[in-house]
């Protein structure tokens, strides 16, 4: 089988990642960057996110897995005390994948002719780049309502723990294939009004930004920042493609977020 390993460059994790590389090599698995069915990530969640992005193009044929070299990370679960046994996982044992859904972004504009299309680990995120951001929000072709306020979240399953959680988003369990879009900071009166709660997506429902009257936009793609400018309309909605983990033993998503949110027992 041929892995990678990426590495956060800290120096913890740059010697834990030469570590596996040797003991990988050792159990004659080969080391091949371009075309990884393994990337095993070390350093934390935003080390897992630019594994994510750098590999998005075969996600099919790529199976990821996290080592965190601080706290406990939501992608990367692993302990660095434990590497020598999931070397020896990775080597000697069939391993389950699970799959998570992704976000699918894609950006029309007025001129050019050509669309943006990303994939969203975590979520996107839309601001205006002065002012306040007007949108026209459509669910499903229909004209839902008119968003005023600082911007505008969407949200995977297992990007909820994250930014979205910070603007009072639901936690929703990875194996809901859906999308889920919150509100930051809407104004709400006599004139404008959102629904304020946070909305959840099933697949094929399509969520799509219309600009009002500015058309150049900050958008976010988990750690990415684009400026896009002659926007038409930015759409939303479950990706076809769903990102592959690698288990080897089972570590249930509620124990993920009780761990990392609430803590150990008493
Ligand atoms: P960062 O600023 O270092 O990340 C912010 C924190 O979010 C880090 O502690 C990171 O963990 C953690 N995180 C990332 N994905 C998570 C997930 N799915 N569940 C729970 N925590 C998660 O930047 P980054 O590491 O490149 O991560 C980018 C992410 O930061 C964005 O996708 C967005 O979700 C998040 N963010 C959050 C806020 C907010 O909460 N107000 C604002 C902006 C961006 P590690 O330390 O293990 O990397
Ligand atoms: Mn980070």
């Amino acid at each position: 089988m041929k892995f990678t390993v990426t590495s956060r460059g800290d120096e913890t994790s740059n010697a834990l990642s030469q570590k596996i590389k040797t003991y990988l090599n050792e159990f004659n698995m080969t080391y091949d960057p371009d075309e990884p069915s393994m990337v095993i990530s070390i350093g934390g969640d935003g080390t897992l996110l630019e594994a994510f992005h750098d590999y998005s193009h075969r996600l099919d044929q790529t199976a990821f897995v996290g080592v965190h070299t601080g706290h406990l990370g939501f992608y990367a679960d692993w302990k660095p005390e434990e590497v020598e046994k999931l070397v020896i996982h990775i080597a000697k044992t069939p391993f389950k994948v699970v799959e998570y859904p992704l976000l699918e972004v894609i950006v029309r504009y007025y001129q050019q002719k050509t669309s943006k299309r990303y994939l969203a680990l975590n979520e996107s995120t839309v601001k205006s780049v002065e002012g306040s951001l007007v949108m026209d929000i459509e669910i499903k072709g229909d004209r839902f309502e008119t968003f005023r306020g600082d911007g505008l979240c969407m949200s995977t399953p297992s990007g909820s723990t994250a930014y979205n959680k910070a603007l009072g988003g639901a936690i929703l369990h990875p194996s809901l294939a859906s999308i889920q879009l919150s509100e930051m900071a809407s104004i709400n009166n006599r004139v404008y009004r959102t629904v304020g709660s946070p909305l959840v997506l099933p697949q094929h429902h399509t969520c799509m930004l219309k600009p009002q009257h500015h058309i150049d936009f900050r958008l976010t793609v988990d750690h990415h920042t684009f400026v896009e400018r002659d926007v038409k309309s930015i759409q939303f909605r479950v990706a076809e493609e769903n990102i592959r983990f690698a288990r080897f033993r089972p570590f249930p998503f509620w124990k993920r977020v009780k761990e990392s949110f609430i803590g150990d027992e008493r």
